[in-house]
């Protein structure tokens, strides 16, 4: 049902959900969020290292897998993460409301 964006440079959060969906859901089903989850971790690992030594391709192509991985979890457990980071981030800062956030150093933010 869902085609993939013809231009690769503009695909929304909400496009790669729908993509990854259709592209894996049931091979993610099956494998579960906890096999599914040391995937994820293998890939942070994969972009901890092109990150340190990568060449810019690849550390591109590790954000995009890191990404993936993330996005197949949130399919696994029927969380829409458009929804998500609109609910959480859409209005600025979690912590201090700002668009540029000024929230102390020693706070998470
Ligand atoms: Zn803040």
């Amino acid at each position: 049902m869902t085609k993939p964006n013809s231009d690769e440079h503009e695909i929304s959060l909400s496009d790669f959900q729908q993509l990854i969906h259709q592209m894996y859901f049931s091979k993610d089903v099956a494998r579960g969020v906890d096999g599914t989850f040391m995937w994820l971790m293998e890939e942070i690992g994969e972009l901890a290292s092109a990150l340190r030594d990568g060449t810019p391709e690849e550390q591109r192509e590790e954000f995009a897998d890191v990404l993936a991985w993330i996005t197949t979890i949130a399919n696994v457990v029927n969380v829409d993460l458009s929804e998500a980071v609109a609910k959480k981030y859409g209005r600025g800062c979690p912590g201090c409301g700002k668009f540029v956030c000024q929230c102390a150093d020693e706070e998470k933010p």
